[in-house]
C-alpha cells in the first residue's frame, strides 16, 4: 500500500516506483476539439477550437498530478474528458489499465463511478431544491445502490469523513457556508468510493480563510483512503502545497511536467518561469523588491495557433536568443531531460540565462546584488 508522508511526499522510493510501473489512470494523445459554426438554419462549421491537443500522462494510485495553466489552456476541459462530460476527439484514457468506453455497460459504468469530480463553484454546482441528504445520495440513485436506509447510512458516514454534522442532511445547500457547501461537493465525490477524484480548481471560489481548509481536508482524505487527486488549477501555490508531481499546459498541450520539487526550483520551460515570476510572494519587503512583469507579446486566438512552437509570440527566451527559426516552424517534441522532467521546448537546456521576466541571468545577477547592497547600506 502506498503511504504518504505528513508533508504529502510519498514516504519511500520504493514506493514512488511502484506507483510509477502501475498507473491508475493513463491519457494518451488525449485530444478534445470544438467546431465553431456559423449560420442559424444551415449551420457550417468554419473552423475549430483546439482546446485539448495531444496530451499525455499518468496518475498512480495515491498520487497528487497538479495540472496548471492560464485560463483557457485546456486545462478544465482534460479534466472534464476523463470523467466523461466532454467527449474526446482522439487519443484515449485508459484507467486501471482498461479504456474507458471499452467493455460491457456494466464495466464502463463501474469505470465511471471510480472517478468523481469536484466543481469550482460550491453554489452553482449544488441543486438549490434539494436537501443536502438527497444530494449526497443521488449518486447511489442514480446507479441505483442499496436501498433507502443503507443509501441514507452511507451518507452519514461521508458527511462525517468530511466533517459535516450528519444532522445537516435536511437542510439545503443555501443555508450552509461556502466552506460547507465545498464539503458537501467533496462528500458527494466521496460517496461513490471513487479511487481518482478530479478536483477542477476547489477553493478559488472559497474565502481565503477557508481554503486552508479544505485543501488539508483533501490531503488527510487522501492518506486515510489512498485517493489519486488530479489537482486542476491557475494557483501555483495551492498546486505546490497538494501535488506530487505537476504539468503545466498551454493552450492545449503540456509544456512541461516533472516532481513537484524539480519544477518548482528548476523550471525548465520559459512558460513555467513566467507562471512562477508572477506568483505573489506573501511577504511585502520582497514583494515591493520584485518586479514581475505580464508576459509580453500577443495571447493567440485559441482557433488560430501559432505555427512551430505555439508559446513562440510571447516567449521571452525567443527574443533573447535571437528569435530563432526552429520556435516558429518546428512543434517542439516533449522531451524528457532525466528522471521523468520532460519540457517542449527546443532551447531547454538555455532557459537558465533568462529570468521568468526576460531579464537576462547577469542583469538578474547585478539587480540581487544591488539589492544587498541596499539592504546592508
Ligand atoms: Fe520559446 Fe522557442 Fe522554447 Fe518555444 S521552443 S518555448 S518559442 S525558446
Amino acid at each position: 500500500m502506498t503511504t504518504l508522508d505528513r508533508d504529502g511526499t510519498i514516504a519511500t522510493q520504493a514506493a514512488r516506483a511502484a506507483r510509477q510501473s502501475h498507473p491508475l489512470l493513463e491519457v494518451d494523445r488525449l485530444s478534445v476539439h470544438f467546431p465553431i459554426t456559423r449560420g442559424t438554419v444551415w449551420q457550417r462549421i468554419v473552423g475549430t477550437v483546439r482546446a485539448v491537443d495531444g496530451v499525455s500522462f499518468g496518475i498512480a494510485p495515491g498520487e497528487t498530478l497538479g495540472l496548471v495553466g492560464e485560463s483557457g489552456s485546456g486545462k478544465t476541459t482534460t479534466g472534464r474528458a476523463i470523467v466523461g462530460l466532454v467527449r474526446p476527439t482522439g487519443g484515449e484514457i485508459r484507467f486501471e489499465g482498461r479504456a474507458l468506453g471499452d467493455g460491457s455497460g456494466s464495466n464502463r459504468s463501474r469505470s465511471r463511478r471510480r472517478i468523481q469530480m469536484i466543481f469550482q463553484n460550491p453554489f452553482a454546482s449544488l441543486n438549490p431544491r434539494m436537501t443536502i441528504g438527497n444530494i449526497v445520495a443521488d449518486p447511489l440513485r442514480v446507479h441505483g445502490i442499496g436501498r433507502e436506509a443503507e443509501r441514507r447510512a452511507r451518507v452519514e458516514e461521508v458527511l462525517s469523513l468530511v466533517g459535516l454534522d450528519a444532522a445537516l442532511v435536511n437542510r439545503y445547500p443555501h443555508q450552509l457556508s461556502g466552506g460547507q457547501r465545498q464539503r458537501v461537493g467533496v462528500a458527494r465525490a466521496l460517496v461513490m468510493e471513487p479511487a481518482l477524484v478530479i478536483c477542477d480548481e476547489p477553493v478559488s471560489a472559497l474565502d481565503v480563510s477557508i481554503r486552508g481548509q479544505i485543501l488539508n481536508l483533501l490531503s488527510d482524505l487522501q492518506a486515510q483512503l489512498g485517493l489519486a487527486y488530479l489537482m486542476i488549477s491557475h494557483d501555483l501555490a495551492i498546486v505546490r502545497h497538494i501535488s506530487h508531481r505537476v504539468a503545466v499546459m498551454y493552450f492545449g498541450r503540456l509544456m512541461e511536467t516533472a516532481d513537484r520539487d524539480t519544477l518548482y526550483k528548476n523550471p525548465r520551460h520559459p512558460y513555467t518561469r513566467a507562471l512562477l515570476a508572477a506568483v505573489h510572494i506573501p511577504d511585502p519587503h520582497i514583494e515591493r523588491r520584485r518586479r514581475a512583469r505580464p508576459l509580453p507579446g500577443e495571447v493567440p486566438s485559441p482557433s488560430n495557433l501559432p505555427t512551430g512552437c505555439r508559446f513562440h509570440t510571447r516567449c521571452p527566451l525567443r527574443e533573447y536568443l535571437g528569435r530563432p527559426a526552429e520556435c516558429e516552424q518546428v512543434e517542439p517534441e516533449f522531451r524528457d531531460l532525466g528522471g521523468g522532467h520532460r519540457v517542449a521546448c527546443h532551447f531547454a537546456e538555455r532557459s537558465g540565462e533568462v529570468d521568468g521576466n526576460g531579464l537576462p541571468a547577469v542583469a538578474r545577477q547585478r539587480r540581487a546584488d544591488a539589492a544587498g547592497n541596499g539592504a546592508s547600506a
